[in-house]
């Protein structure tokens, strides 16, 4: 009933466009999108996460243009962190996806360093951890810090990335204790599988980095990485 009246004075906004929703589409309220804004033209087929080499390649769900990529600036640049929850449930309407990211035992994010945090009040890409784990029904934790404010990567090659996020990324000091704690609710796994998610991957440089840190330092955990949008299709 709240919800109706809120609805009525505030009336749900397509979050790509800002046209206003139509109140009897029940997928474009859930998703928050007007029947004006498909994202399937953007979306990059998921392949099952089972290449070769997954620890070094990205799962990711959108290409980087037009659409998507205005909606990224909203959540990252314009303070509109209720995307976030959206971004996710755009992820997971994905059904194979959805099933593949329910496998995991754990879900994390990219750190941003403290400075980065302060400046703009949040990490978006730890809000789409936990709406993804809420949503998925996963645990959330942290498991890495980023202790120093690495200078922004628009522009470098992948060497050059390399470079700069060399040591990066830590491990969270609570990281352990709470990687411990899953692992015994789970006897009887071998490995606990952890999923590290991202924003957006350009070169996959820095989600790598947080996979190699997580794999180098607990040989108990297989971990994967996804990222809304990327900006290069090798990485789908
Ligand atoms: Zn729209």
């Amino acid at each position: 009933m709240i919800g109706k009246i809120l609805d009525f004075f505030y009336p749900k906004k397509c979050a790509l466009c800002g046209r206003l929703l139509e109140q009897d589409s029940l997928r474009g309220q859930q998703l928050g999108l007007c029947g004006h804004c498909d994202l399937s033209p953007y979306r990059i087929p998921f392949d099952g996460g089972e290449q070769a080499d997954a620890s070094e390649e990205a799962v990711a769900c959108f290409r980087y243009e037009d659409r998507i990529r205005r909606a990224i600036t909203r959540l990252k640049y314009e303070g509109r962190k209720s995307l976030a929850d959206y971004f996710a449930a755009w992820m997971l309407e994905d059904e194979k996806l959805r099933e593949w990211m329910r496998e995991f035992d754990l879900i994390t994010a990219v750190p941003v360093s403290d400075k980065r945090f302060r400046a703009r009040g949040y990490n978006q890409a730890e809000l789409l951890g936990r709406h993804l784990a809420d949503r998925l029904s996963v645990p959330y934790g942290e498991l890495l810090i980023r202790p120093k404010n690495t200078p922004p990567l628009k522009g470098l090659d992948k060497n050059e990335r390399k470079k700069v996020l060399d040591r990066a990324f830590d491990i969270h000091p609570e990281a352990e204790s709470l990687l411990a704690r899953r692992k015994e609710a789970f006897p009887e796994k071998d490995f606990l599988k952890i999923l590290v998610v991202d924003d957006i991957c350009t070169t996959g440089s820095t989600l790598e980095q947080c996979v190699n840190v997580l794999e180098s330092c607990f040989p108990w955990v297989v971990v994967r990485s996804a990222a809304f949008a990327s900006e290069n299709e090798d990485f789908a």
